[in-house]
């Protein structure tokens, strides 16, 4: 999920609309925006599918406003569909408001329970529904009271942005997981989950949000509180490794210079003799380079990604995403015959892309294909808001690295170690490895148990 919001920036539709693109990435099944006017009303638009076919020109001059909000979302089985494109808008006496969030609460059942005891009922499977209902729920006149009370109720990796007719907020979770940076733009500010959406509308970064901290920003400025004393830097490890853009800075690491770390370490730990390196496009490509300058064995193209197709992960269904992996990636068999191949790939989840790479290498001639995963073995799910599959899907949940290996059908197949994975972020983040490791910096309640 892509968050962006922007207070007092003359026509806030176009600034969200160029940033949204620098967030595609985050989410290719839908998106939506919406804007407060100078009197107070609220304008809105979403759709399904990517940012460029859900809003045209006409759309984006009708949502005016110098305040406003937009996302983009990847579906998931449990919540895919319109319903569950945000930022969600909600009528009060007090005043509209509209929320979007990032990530995944944990502890949802129980606040499920207290609202539904409480006779709230909901539209959407989102957790930024379920904030909104905590936020109505207190009687604080003060609104930013409101929103820390209920903030401490919730537990997880995530981060909101919540809008009212003159405000903006943002808040991160207390470990840090979900990424959330703040940008200035002219007079104004901008906030979104990643710095590569400030180079296109012309922002500059200013500073990360603080894990445990929510930002208000207002005529008075910004004012910051904080609604946790815990202030630990669990970045997810999976936005380093592959779901940010290279051109991202997240918690003062840049995500190439991580990627391209990692490459390096990856070659230290799992060295092979080849002929050349091979990343796949586009995710891989950094750690490809850093393996290739580590091992002085020349980096080439041997696989191009066509253009125009989504990522795999992103399509909810398995055979969709076996085809994605076809659409996507074709073999330059006049680079790669006869050659033996180091293959990089920044992870493996469900194996599927590894094991169709393997052996379209081989079709083009490849004698030899030697697997580096920048990344350790994926052996847990995600419980902050990554997809990763349950642990039947994933390929190493249950397999040795020989087994995982002859499943790919690779000559060999090496893993960064938990150790280099952390250190690759120069000690700027000590990221959450949970579906690595199955050390869950926020406890799941299951586990509490
Ligand atoms: P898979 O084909 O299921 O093994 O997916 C792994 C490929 O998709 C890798 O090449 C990654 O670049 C990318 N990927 C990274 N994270 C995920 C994820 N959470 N779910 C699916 N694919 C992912
Ligand atoms: Fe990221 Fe994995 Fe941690 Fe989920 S469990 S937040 S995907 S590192």
């Amino acid at each position: 999920m892509g968050l962006l919001g922007v207070y007092n920036v003359p026509n806030a539709s176009a600034a969200l609309y160029y940033g949204l693109h620098n967030l595609q990435h985050r989410g290719q099944e839908g998106a939506g925006m919406v804007t407060f006017d100078d009197n107070g009303k609220c304008h809105r638009h979403r759709g399904m599918g990517l940012v460029d076919s859900i809003f045209c020109p006409t759309i984006i001059n009708e949502l005016k406003g110098s305040i406003g909000m937009a996302s983009v979302r990847y579906g998931n089985v449990s919540s895919s569909g319109l319903d569950n494109v945000q930022p969600l808008f909600f009528h009060h006496t007090s005043g509209d408001f509209v929320v979007a969030g990032d990530g995944n609460i944990v502890n949802k059942q129980e606040i499920y329970d207290y609202l539904e005891q409480t006779g709230t009922i909901f539209q959407t499977a989102l957790d930024s529904e379920l904030l909104a209902h905590l936020i109505k729920k207190k009687n604080n006149e003060d609104r930013i009271e409101n929103i820390i009370n209920s903030l401490r109720m919730i537990e997880g990796g995530f981060t909101f942005l919540i809008m009212t007719q003159k405000r903006l907020y943002a808040c991160r979770d207390k470990n840090g997981i979900k990424p959330l940076v703040l940008g200035k733009l002219g007079e104004g500010y901008v906030i979104s989950s990643e710095s590569c959406a400030f180079e296109i509308i012309g922002a500059t970064y200013v500073r990360d949000i603080e894990p445990g901290e929510i930002i208000c920003i207002d005529n008075k400025g910004i004012r910051s509180n904080r609604y946790s004393d815990c202030k630990e830097y669990n970045m997810c490890g999976m936005e380093y490794i592959y779901l940010a853009r290279p051109d991202s800075d997240i918690d003062g690491c840049n995500v190439h210079a991580y990627r391209k770390e990692a490459g390096r370490r990856l070659y230290r730990e799992c060295p092979v003799e080849a002929d050349i390196v091979v990343g796949v496009p586009e995710s891989s490509l950094s750690a490809a380079m850093g393996y290739s300058e580590e091992s002085g064995i020349p980096y080439e193209m041997g696989l191009v990604k066509h253009k125009y197709m989504g990522r795999t992960f992103i399509q909810p269904v398995q055979s969709e995403r076996e085809l994605g992996v076809k659409l996507k990636l074709s073999p330059v068999h006049s680079i790669v015959r006869g050659k033996r191949v180091v293959l990089v790939d920044d992870s493996i989840v469900r194996g599927t892309t590894s094991l169709k790479i393997v052996k379209l290498l081989r079709e083009a001639g490849a004698t030899e294909v030697h697997v580096r995963i920048a990344s350790p073995m994926m052996k847990y799910t995600c419980h902050y808001g990554v997809d990763t599959s349950t642990p039947e899907e994933l390929l190493c949940s249950n397999r040795t690295l020989e087994e995982a290996c002859a499943v790919l059908g690779a000559d060999s197949l090496g893993y960064l170690s938990p150790e280099s994975t952390t250190a690759s972020t120069f000690g700027c983040a000590k990221p959450c490895l949970a579906c690595f490791t199955g050390h869950y910096p926020v406890a799941i309640p299951e586990e509490k148990k």
